[in-house]
C-alpha cells in the first residue's frame, strides 16, 4: 500500500497546497479527508496560480483522481464556483468524486457562524465565518444534512431540512435575535445542489480502498494544522474537526496500515489564526519583516479571510509534539527564502513557565498562556536561495538551520521549499518520491 498522508505540523497555512502539489505529480489519486471552505490552499501550477478551498488540489494533473472523503463538510455553492474556475482552466472534472457521507453547509450555518461570534465577544474563536464549525456541530448532533440525502426522494430530504432548522431557527430567532431561515429557500438550494453535484456523488470509500489494493499511490491531503485538532489542539482555539493523522483514519475510512509516510509541513518559522496561545508570537519590525507587507501572494494573510496572520519563530517545542501527534516520519520545510536576509534566526527548543524548563506541550491550556520561549539563536544568511535546487546550493547558515530542525523534530527533513513554485524546490537525499 502507498498511502502518503500529508499533515499542516503547525497552526496551518504551512503551504501544503505546494507540497501535496508537488506529490500529486506522482500520484494516482488524492483525498482530503476533513474540514471545508476554511482551507485556503495556493498552489502554482504552470505559472498560473489556483486558490483550492474543497476541491484536492491534485486535479489539476489530468491522472489523477481527486476525493473528497467523508470527513468534511462541504459549501455546494462554494464548490460551484471552485469547479467554475476549474472549467475556465481547461480541468477535466470527471475525476472527482465527493463522499455521500460528506455534510452540507447550509447558508443558515455561516449565518450561525457569525451570529455565534458576536454574540461571544471576547471569547470569539476568530473562525473564517464560513458556517464549518456550526455544520460539524449538527453532525455531531446527527442533525446535519449530507449530500446523499440531496439524492433522497423529496419528500424525506424536506424532513430531514425541516428537523435541522428546527434547532438553526430556535438558536437564530431566540438567542441571537435573528431572523428565521425559510424552509422553502433552503429546499431550493437543495434543488440546485442536487442538479450540480449528481454527477459527481460516489462511493468514495470504495474508490480509496481500490486505488489503495491496487497498489497505486494515494495523497490524503490535510487542511488547517495539527495544533488546531479538536482533541488535541490548543482548544478552544481550534478547527472543528481532526486535522491530525488520526483524521486521515476518520475522514477517509482507512486503516494505520494504509499509510507508509507520514508528512509534516512545516514553516520555516510560526504563524497562526485567529485567536489563541503562541508562545513564540513576535511584534514590532521582527514581525512585519516575517509577514510581508502584503505585496507577494505569500505574505502572510489569510488566503481565506484576508486577516494578517500572527508571526513568530519556529516553536520547537510544538513541532516536537506535533511529530509525536502524528507519527510524522519526516518533514517538509516550506518557506526557508522568506528568512534569507536576518542576522540570525531563533528556535525555541523549551518553553519556561514559573521559573521551570519544560520540554514539552503543557497539558493545561492555562499554562501554555503562560509560557515563555526559550531560544537559541543560529546564524543568519543573505544569499538569495530561491534558486537552490540541491542541499549543496544553500549557504552553509541555511543547511545549519535544517539540520537544527531535524535534531530538535527527530526525523528527517526530506523536502525543502525555497520558493512559492513547484520547481523551487530541494528533494533530500532521504527523499523517496511518492
Ligand atoms: P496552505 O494552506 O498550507 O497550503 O498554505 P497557504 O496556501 O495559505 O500559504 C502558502 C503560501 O505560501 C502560498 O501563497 C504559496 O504559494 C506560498 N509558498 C509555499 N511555499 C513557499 C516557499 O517555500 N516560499 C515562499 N516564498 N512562498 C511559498
Amino acid at each position: 500500500m502507498a498511502g502518503i498522508a500529508i499533515i499542516g505540523a503547525q497552526w496551518g497555512d504551512e503551504g501544503k497546497g505546494k507540497i501535496t502539489h508537488l506529490l500529486s505529480g506522482l500520484a494516482d489519486m488524492v483525498v482530503r479527508f476533513g474540514g471545508g471552505p476554511n482551507a485556503g490552499h495556493t498552489v502554482m501550477h504552470r505559472g498560473k496560480t489556483f486558490k483550492f478551498h474543497q476541491i484536492p488540489s491534485g486535479i489539476l494533473y489530468p491522472h489523477v483522481r481527486a476525493v473528497m472523503g467523508n470527513g468534511m463538510v462541504v459549501d455546494p455553492d462554494e464548490l460551484w464556483r471552485e469547479m467554475e474556475m476549474l472549467r475556465r482552466a481547461g480541468v477535466e472534472l470527471r475525476r472527482l468524486t465527493v463522499s455521500g457521507n460528506v455534510h452540507l453547509i447550509f447558508p443558515y450555518h455561516r449565518l450561525l457562524d457569525r451570529s455565534i461570534e458576536d454574540l461571544s465577544g471576547e471569547r470569539a474563536i476568530g473562525t473564517t465565518g464560513r458556517g464549518i464549525g456550526p455544520a460539524y456541530t449538527d453532525k455531531a448532533a446527527r442533525r446535519g444534512v449530507r449530500v446523499q440525502d440531496l439524492l433522497l426522494p423529496e419528500p424525506e430530504l424536506t424532513q430531514r431540512l425541516q428537523h435541522a432548522l428546527r434547532f438553526a431557527n430556535t438558536l437564530l430567532v431566540h438567542l441571537l435575535k435573528s431572523e428565521p431561515v425559510a424552509l422553502d429557500a433552503m429546499l431550493e438550494r437543495a434543488r440546485l445542489w442536487r442538479e450540480r453535484l449528481a454527477p459527481f456523488i460516489g462511493d468514495a470509500f470504495a474508490a480509496v480502498h481500490r486505488a489503495l489494493q491496487e497498489g497505486q499511490t494515494v495523497l490524503f491531503e490535510g487542511a488547517q494544522g495539527a495544533l488546531l485538532d479538536l482533541d488535541h489542539g490548543t482548544y478552544p482555539f481550534v478547527t472543528s474537526s481532526h486535522p491530525t493523522v488520526g483524521g486521515v483514519l476518520a475522514g477517509a475510512g482507512v486503516g494505520p496500515d494504509a499509510l507508509s509516510r507520514v508528512i509534516g509541513v512545516v514553516k520555516a518559522f510560526q504563524t497562526r489564526v485567529g485567536s489563541g496561545p503562541m508562545p513564540t508570537e513576535v511584534r514590532g519590525e521582527l514581525a512585519e519583516r516575517l509577514r510581508g507587507s502584503g505585496a507577494n501572494p505569500w505574505d502572510e494573510f489569510g488566503t481565506t479571510t484576508g486577516r494578517p496572520r500572527r508571526v513568530g519563530w519556529l516553536d520547537g517545542v510544538a513541532l516536537r509534539y506535533s511529530v509525536q501527534l502524528n507519527g510524522l516520519t519526516e518533514l517538509a520545510v516550506t518557506k526557508l527564502d522568506v528568512l534569507t536576509g536576518l542576522e540570525r534566526v531563533a528556535v525555541a527548543v523549551a518553553y519556561e513557565l514559573d521559573g521551570v524548563r519544560l520540554e514539552t506541550f503543557p497539558a493545561q491550556q492555562a499554562g501554555l498562556d503562560r509560557c515563555r520561549p526559550v531560544y537559541e539563536y543560529l546564524p543568519g544568511w543573505n544569499e538569495d536561495i530561491t534558486g537552490a535546487r540541491r542541499l549543496e546550493d544553500l549557504p552553509a547558515a541555511a543547511r545549519d538551520y535544517l539540520r537544527f530542525i531535524e535534531e530538535l523534530a527527530g526525523v528527517p527533513v526530506t523536502i525543502v521549499s525555497v520558493g512559492p513554485a513547484t520547481e523551487q524546490t530541494i528533494l533530500c537525499a532521504e527523499y523517496q518520491g511518492a
